[in-house]
């Protein structure tokens, strides 16, 4: 299809047959005097007088329990950059489509017009009362460091922010189940990542708390290697510095066994490939272009192991095996926050989701004869009926075992059932 045919089909997607892609549904009857009289006044206060008796009465009488926002001032948009809050409103309701389609979650899709850290905290703060958890979405770094931190301590409901979390999550599954197919160990491998934005950062503190050692990972952001001895580098580049007296990516990939690159597109060469250790691990995660072109990636090396972040090639990367899954988990025993334990609790659920023999309808659902476990298929696919019942009682159990559940889950195996539904 022509770029010209893909653009004016996604306007008319968005366009028809009404503008948007969500909408608000009534859950209660609405068709009698009497029903109308218990939607709202008088019969309304009666819940009303509950929940301010006690403010969880909020998690039985209303949607709270059940309703996301997810919020962006737009700084961020996918590869689109600063493109601000009214801009950004279509990748908040598709955010909000794949919530309800993925995991039956309710979204409010809240776009605010400020890039001011305190009053975008401020906002949050003011709006939070109406949701169960929050999807923070497409806010630039540094800045979403800060805002993420300080709601997180603020609030006593999950706050995640996706473009960190979501991308670490999956593809530290990734990484795990890739280092095992390398015959290699975590703890081992030589680790270049590539960016030191929002998303590298994130990832790399997740494979560090899986056994990735400090000493074996360089980070390069576009000056070049994150060297310690380099000047004015921020808190998050500190963390990541290298006391290797090197420069280039060129330098940093020469014998390394695991590229991960969340930065921008083609700036891996078949050399720089060529001289990685064997089997490679290339995670080549910028959008919509990745750091190596797939297909001259693989007819470099025989011995790849390599991840994007597009669908039309294998192993994607995408959010989407997680957001909707952890939230799931996190609202079901009302955790008060979605901490490390949790995060590493779907990691593990993913990737040993990938080890399991492949459903027929997964197979069928992406044209595949037989995905199986092994370099083409590290991960699970997002139409994979299985996430849902496998990764959500994960993270449930790990909020339980770490303390923040003020709803613990007592009977699973009904748990499970009501999931499958
Ligand atoms: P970000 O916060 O803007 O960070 C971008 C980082 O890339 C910055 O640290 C920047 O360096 C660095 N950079 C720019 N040019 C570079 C170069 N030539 N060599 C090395 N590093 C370079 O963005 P982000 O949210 O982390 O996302 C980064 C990329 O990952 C984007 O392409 C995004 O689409 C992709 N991504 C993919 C997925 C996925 O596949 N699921 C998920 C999240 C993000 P400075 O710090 O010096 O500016
Ligand atoms: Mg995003």
């Amino acid at each position: 299809m022509s770029n010209e045919r893909k653009r004016r089909e996604a306007l008319v997607y968005h366009a028809k047959p009404k503008p948007g892609k969500i909408k608000v549904v009534p859950t209660k009857k609405y068709t009698t005097q009497r029903d109308l009289a218990l939607a709202y006044s008088p019969g309304v206060a009666e819940p009303c007088l509950e929940i301010a008796k006690d403010p969880d009465n909020a998690y039985r009488y209303t949607t709270k329990g059940n309703l996301v926002a997810v919020i962006s001032n737009g700084t961020a948009v996918l590869g689109l950059g600063d493109i601000g809050p009214e801009a950004s409103k279509p990748v908040m309701e598709g955010k909000g489509l794949l919530f309800k389609i993925f995991a039956d979650i309710d979204v409010f899709d809240i776009e605010v017009d400020t890039k001011d850290v305190e009053k975008f905290i401020e906002t949050v703060k003011n709006i939070a009362p109406t949701f169960g958890g929050i999807n923070l979405e497409d806010i630039k770094a540094p800045e979403a460091f800060e805002i993420e931190r300080r709601l997180k301590q603020e609030l006593d409901i999950p706050v995640m922010h996706d473009d960190q979390h979501g991308t670490a999550i999956i593809s530290a599954a990734a990484l795990l189940n890739a280092v095992e197919i390398a015959g290699k160990k975590l703890e081992e491998v030589k680790i270049v990542v590539s960016g030191a934005g929002a998303a590298a950062v994130s990832c790399t503190r997740l494979y560090k708390s899986f056994g990735a050692k400090a000493e074996n990972i360089v980070m390069l952001d576009s000056k070049g290697v994150i060297r310690a001895d380099r000047d004015n580098l921020t808190e998050e580049k500190q963390e990541f510095a290298t006391a290797r007296k090197i420069d280039t990516l060129e330098e940093a990939m020469q014998g390394a066994d695991v590229f991960v690159g969340l930065s921008i597109a083609d700036i891996v060469t078949p050399a720089m490939l060529k001289s990685m250790s064997a089997n490679p691990i290339v995670f080549a995660m910028a959008n919509p272009n990745p750091e190596i072109d797939y297909k001259l990636a693989v007819d470099t090396r025989e011995d790849l192991i390599m991840a994007t972040g597009r669908s039309d090639y294998p192993n994607q990367v995408n959010n989407v095996l997680g957001f909707p899954f952890i939230f799931r988990g996190a609202l079901d025993v009302r955790a008060t926050k979605i901490n490390e334990e949790m995060k590493q609790a779907a990691v593990i659920a993913l990737a040993n989701l990938a080890k399991k023999p492949v459903p027929e309808q997964v197979n069928i659902a992406y044209g595949e004869t037989r995905l199986n476990f092994g370099p083409d298929y590290i991960i699970p696919k997002p139409f994979d009926p299985r996430l849902i019942t496998e990764v959500p009682p994960a993270v449930a159990k790990a909020a339980m075992d770490s303390g923040v559940a003020k709803e613990p889950i007592q009977d699973w195996e009904r748990y499970e059932v009501e999931l499958y539904e």
